[in-house]
């Protein structure tokens, strides 16, 4: 990790923990009244997993069917309440946990969807073992476009580090669905992770090559490794110690070994033959989300459900939405996540930023100067486009907005008791000590 690299994650740590840390934030049960003359993007989320992965710092708890149908009756509970508040939606993104762990639930709840709003795309994300045929026929039938499958890598150490293995099938299982589910759905992305402990740089490129040019997926996500405080530990026993400082090596690794026939859709998206299905947060500046663990971003206020599942059907079937903590972003906050995600997504349209937020590019000077002098971002006339330095530099700032997203996530999992005990206004307390290895960075 260069000194440069040290400096940016130490700048953007301390911003994304404060932009998540929903400081003073309040308790909350409603949502704001919607926005009658458009529609909005749709988060569902599903926490149910049948094994728990050490790395991950998503909300997920072990799959019980009893759980899990009852949980989707609320889910279409309080769809149905959205849509009598007024909301309307164009798409719809559903992620977990495992959204088809109870393929028919799922179909269930997206088809009431459809009845309530016209939707242009589904999105919904998948584990390997779930690519059969008759699961993708449930899904296909019931409006889904996008599958996401969350592979990680195809070397069966890592899987097995992963406690994936077993569950999940082998690399030659894996590949076996994925070239089952490729021309099946409009779009099939590969979720994959660099920067694992033990990922040697022939393992990665192996992994590249056998997502792009044997398999030829519609579309591929290569995530850094992020991890949550919370999850540190276990991923430390089981997989061994992160070493942050090869991250930028291999994402350059990643960018140099793709075909040219994939182009980037984001810093880390990578799209066969130009298909551009973007990541509901860079097209979808606000978004609703409904389900225990979700979060949405309306009018430049954030909110978070709860994340009990008990507390969250109690709600539901009290007529009230699963939200339980809201928090404003300031003003410029919101100019700057605006210029986040739209840079993630590789450009910024000056014109509908400025129509948008008037005054963006005074208000944003300091920063925007700061980019062109390290050289992320180049103007282009009428947009500013990211780099190649750039994606870089944003794969760094979007890994430390997730893992304090994660980090938030912890906190709200250390408040289940308080919701479940006092229905009352709430106080969430930080739960762990810093758990991340000294000198990770
Ligand atoms: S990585 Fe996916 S399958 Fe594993 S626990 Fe997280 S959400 Fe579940």
């Amino acid at each position: 990790m260069t000194i440069m690299d040290r400096v940016l994650t130490a700048g953007f740590r301390h911003n994304s923990k404060r932009l998540t840390k929903f400081d003073g934030l309040t308790p909350s049960e409603t949502l704001p009244p919607p926005d009658t003359s458009r529609t909005y993007m749709l988060y569902l989320h599903i926490p149910f997993c049948v094994v728990l992965c050490p790395f991950c710092s998503f909300h997920r708890v072990c799959f019980k069917e009893d759980k899990a149908v009852k949980y989707f009756n609320s889910l279409r509970q309080e769809i149905r309440m959205a849509h009598e508040a007024g909301y309307r939606f164009g798409d719809i993104y559903v992620g977990g946990g495992t959204p088809t762990v109870m393929p028919r639930e799922l179909a269930e709840t997206l088809e009431l969807v459809r009845k309530l709003s016209p939707i242009d795309s589904i999105s919904v994300e998948t584990n390997p073992d779930d690519l059969t045929p008759e699961t993708m026929q449930i899904v296909r039938d019931a409006g889904v476009t996008r599958l996401s499958v969350g592979v990680q890598s195809l070397d069966n150490d890592l899987l097995k580090q992963m406690d994936r293995y077993e569950k999940y099938g082998s690399a030659e299982n894996v590949m076996a669905g994925l070239e089952r589910a490729n021309g099946f759905f409009e779009t099939l992305n590969a979720d994959m992770i660099f920067n694992l402990p033990h990922q040697t740089d022939e393992s990665l490129l192996r992994d590249v090559d056998l997502i792009t040019r044997e398999l030829e997926i519609t579309q591929t996500t290569f995530y850094p490794l992020m991890s949550a405080e919370s999850t540190m530990r276990k991923m430390l026993k089981m997989m061994g110690e992160v070493d942050f400082n090869r991250e930028g090596h291999m994402y350059r690794l990643i960018l140099d070994a793709l075909p040219s026939n994939y182009t980037p859709s984001s810093a880390w998206c990578f799209n066969h033959k130009g298909d551009t299905t973007d990541e509901y947060v860079i097209e979808n500046e606000e978004y609703l989300g409904l389900g225990s663990g979700s979060l949405s971003y309306l009018d430049g206020m954030l909110y978070s459900s709860t994340f009990s599942l008990n507390h969250y059907n109690r709600q539901i079937a009290a007529g009230k939405f699963g939200i339980s903590r809201q928090q404003a972003l300031t003003p410029r906050d919101r100019l700057r996540y605006f210029m986040l995600m739209n840079l993630f997504g590789l450009s910024l349209d000056k014109k509908v930023a400025e129509a948008k937020y008037p005054g963006f590019f005074r208000k944003l000077a300091p920063e925007i100067l700061g980019l062109k002098i390290m050289g992320a971002v180049r103007d282009e006339g009428d947009k500013l486009v990211l780099t190649r330095y750039g994606m870089r530099v944003w794969i760094l700032i979007m890994r430390e907005f997730f893992m304090a997203v994660s980090d938030f996530r912890d906190l709200m999992r250390h408040a289940i008791k308080e919701e479940l005990d006092a229905p009352g206004p709430l106080q969430i307390r930080v739960p762990t000590p810093e758990l991340r290895p000294p000198g990770a960075y």
